[in-house]
């Protein structure tokens, strides 16, 4: 998002089709992310034969710039010397199509604004410390500068992103830093910016992307259970539910304090979204330790989860652990995790039965609106929710807040 952003200033304008430049951002968490990201690659050339090929993130950032054939193969950051790059393309004159939607429209729904890179945690699966490095956060005064724009701009709805939201402005407080350039770093933390953000006049509301669960703090937890423009929603990834599984991937939790976090959470804020991530057939998951997995999902009670079957790339340390799971077995294991994640959303849902939910259109869907309530569920908004906003002599279009009935 941020990369869009600054190629519109630059006066470029995302397409659909009919593009003049094709940019691939890609991900090397697993080898199915690989995977994806060689058929993508491959799909943008075969659909604009006459684009210039752009491929970024993980994938060139871990693997070398050799691995793939693109007119430009970029890393992560310094994404103003790539829109340089970008801008010194050399196009053909194009007379603009009435069928190109114009950038503001694509994108004026929800805002991510990135707040932190890098991670430290070396989680024996995950790629992500080798590829982004230390944690790193940028100035709060930067990020509220940028909250304002966006919201000038007419976005609704900001959503925090970080590789690890949880430790915004940790490494500022850890080291010593020189005082004049960390002193106000030093103070901050993800709470406090948040509490900085919600003051912002003409901000509809902030959701956190993802925080890992030792992160959430009873201030945050207050926070969210006060302030009315802060989302209902927490992603907090989980992985397993297996202790011994747990240790080998090297989380900093185990299944206990896991429940007893998300406990404390539910009973400050009893109708909040719970939402996580869990991998299946990490290497000596055994029936038992799945069963683990599923009763602690079942009871906490997620209402979305995003099941990754265990697929590690050389780099990493769990590629080499033994006891490796039968292609099988993790199929099955992903399914029952799936169907129980169905389950799971549909009940979520239907507790809002009736209520009406204030929710944020992000698109345009078969002619029909979607839109997204602060609970991280998508609503299809009926006539009457539409007719309403209308009569209030409001527009409907992407980013505007319209309330719902959830039926
Ligand atoms: S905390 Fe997240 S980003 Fe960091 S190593 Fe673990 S999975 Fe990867």
């Amino acid at each position: 998002m941020d990369l869009s952003r600054k190629l519109s200033a630059e006066g470029h304008e995302l397409v659909e089709t009919g593009a003049d430049v094709a940019i691939i951002n890609t991900c090397s968490v697993t080898k199915t992310a690989i995977r994806k990201d060689r058929r993508m690659v491959n799909k943008a050339k075969a659909e604009n034969p006459k684009a210039k090929i752009v491929v970024m993130g993980c994938w060139p950032a871990v693997y070398g710039k050799d691995i793939v054939s693109a007119d430009t193969v970029w890393g992560a950051g310094k994404l103003d010397e790539l829109v340089k790059q970008i801008s010194n393309f050399q196009f053909p004159i194009k007379v603009p199509s009435p069928n190109n939607i114009p950038n503001s429209q694509l994108q004026k729904s929800r805002y991510f604004l990135k707040v932190q890179d890098g991670c430290e945690q070396y989680c024996t699966y995950c790629v992500i410390p080798y590829a982004r490095g230390k944690l790193k956060s940028r100035p709060a005064n930067e990020i509220l500068d940028e909250a304002r724009k966006a919201v000038k701009q007419g976005y609704r709805e900001i959503v925090l992103c970080g590789i690890h939201l949880g430790l915004y402005g940790a490494e500022a407080r850890s080291r010593k830093l020189e005082a004049r350039k960390s002193i106000s770093m030093q103070k901050c933390d993800l709470t406090s910016l948040l509490k900085s953000l919600i003051i912002i006049n003409g901000l509809g509301r902030i959701r956190l992307s993802s925080i890992e669960v030792n992160e959430v703090t009873d201030d945050l937890v207050e926070l969210l259970a006060e302030s009315v423009k802060l989302c209902r929603h927490l992603h907090i990834p989980l992985q397993s539910g297996s202790d011994k599984i747990l240790k080998l991937m090297n989380r900093p939790y185990n299944s206990e304090q896991f429940m007893e976090k998300a406990g404390q959470i539910r009973k400050n804020i009893p109708d909040i979204a719970l939402t996580t991530d869990v991998i299946v057939g990490f290497p000596g998951e055994t029936e038992s330790d799945f069963k683990d997995t599923y009763n602690l999902i079942k009871s906490v009670g997620f209402s979305r989860l995003h099941v990754f079957p265990f697929s590690p790339h050389e780099k990493v340390p769990a590629y080499k652990l033994p006891k490796r799971i039968e292609a099988e077995t993790i199929k099955k294991r992903t399914r029952k995790l799936k169907n129980l994640g169905s389950e799971l959303e549909n009940g979520y849902r239907k507790k809002f039965k009736g209520r009406e939910l204030e929710a944020i259109i992000e698109h345009n869907n078969d002619s029909k609106f979607i839109a997204k309530t602060e609970y991280y569920f998508d609503v299809e908004p009926n006539k009457e929710s539409l007719a309403k906003q209308a009569n209030g002599g409001k527009k409907i279009r992407a980013g505007s807040l319209i309330k719902i009935k959830i039926q």
